[in-house]
């Protein structure tokens, strides 16, 4: 028996060539001076260069798209360590800027990859080269940023309300916990209005349910329309309201407050084409102060100036 190590042959070196032409991956084969000595059919398809094109060409003259800073540090750790690296279309989407085979609306058209930088020794024992391999990962891309919008969207879903489109009771209460802590942090000063329809129970005895869904509907528009993008309504209870007004003190709150019970005196639901009524509001303000053991302290003095507005006879504004 012969010892002698096994050389390859011609037929297995066609084959060889044949299974990396026909490759679903890219692959590439630089030298130390970053020119081009291998360029399978995937990377000619998808660059439009064909390999006699870029053979023994600079990788980064041909393509000025490349991170070449980033790529030439990764290449030379390859080159130095003798170990291979692995990036991810996660840490960077892609090193190429090739189409995908298979573009998904709204996302980008670019196909995802991933890199690996392989060290390729010599016969000689020294590593001179270095191979690139590109794996199309636009599908598992795909399904990863569809699912992470569905997340986002699912937890926009969960946060609000469903009749109102404003932030639900749950979200809300813990926007109220955060505004309090940031309160307590900054002590700038922060409001909290609570505000509620008044007899309702009788715009629903007189004019149906649905008429008064849609009075809390055209309400919580009208709350939308006068309140800043940094302050935060949401749906308190079935025709109760809390607006969490940041960096705002209570003089100024009052005057939102106002204003908000001013225009629903002449906001005018119109029910069936035919019927229309009108409605008022009571609300309550409470500034944040250091005294409150904890933001329900904080919602129980808003409630109760709110208490206090439908005591003293509804459609008005009580500061508390
Ligand atoms: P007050 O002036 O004291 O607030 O009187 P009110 O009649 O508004 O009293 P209350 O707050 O107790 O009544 C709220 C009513 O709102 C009771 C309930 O049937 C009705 N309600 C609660 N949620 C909804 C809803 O989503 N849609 C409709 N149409 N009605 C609701
Ligand atoms: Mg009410
Ligand atoms: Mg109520």
């Amino acid at each position: 028996m012969s010892d002698k190590p096994k050389t390859i042959s011609i037929d297995e070196f066609h084959w060889h060539i044949g299974l990396l032409k026909n490759l679903h991956e890219g692959l590439v084969v630089i030298d130390k001076n970053y020119r081009i000595q291998l360029w399978n059919d995937f990377m000619a398809n998808h660059s439009g260069h064909t390999a006699s094109e870029v053979l023994d060409q600079p990788l980064f003259s041909l393509f000025p798209e490349l991170p070449e800073q980033w790529l030439r540090r990764k290449m030379q750790m390859v080159f130095t360590l003798r170990n291979r690296a692995f990036i991810t279309w996660q840490e960077r989407p892609r090193l190429f800027n090739f189409k995908a085979d298979r573009p998904f609306s709204g996302e980008s058209k670019l196909m995802h990859q991933n890199l690996t930088l392989i060290p390729l020794t010599s016969p000689n024992g020294q590593v001179e080269h270095l191979g690139l391999i590109i794996d199309d990962m636009t599908d598992a891309a795909t399904s990863h940023l569809q699912l992470a919008q569905a997340n986002r969207e699912l937890q926009v879903l969960s946060r609000t309300d469903s009749l109102t489109g404003l932030n639900n009771r749950g979200y809300w209460e813990e926007c109220l916990e955060h505004e309090y802590n940031r309160f307590l942090r900054s002590e700038q000063p922060c409001c909290l209005v609570m505000l509620d329809i008044d007899h309702f129970k009788t715009i629903n005895d007189t004019y149906g349910h649905p008429a008064g869904d849609k009075a809390i509907r055209a309400l919580s528009e009208l709350i939308r329309r006068h309140i800043r993008n940094t302050d935060i309504a949401g749906r308190y209870g079935g025709e109760e309201f809390g607006i969490l007004l940041p960096d705002t003190r209570d003089t100024q709150a009052e005057v939102l407050a106002e204003r908000l019970r001013l225009a629903v005196q002449g906001l005018e639901i119109t029910h069936r084409d035919h019927q229309s009524f009108v409605f008022t509001v009571s609300l309550g303000i409470a500034q944040a102060t250091l005294d409150d053991s904890d933001h329900d302290h904080w919602l129980r003095r808003a409630d109760q100036a709110l208490y206090q507005s439908k005591l003293q006879g509804r459609d008005r504004t009580t500061l508390l």
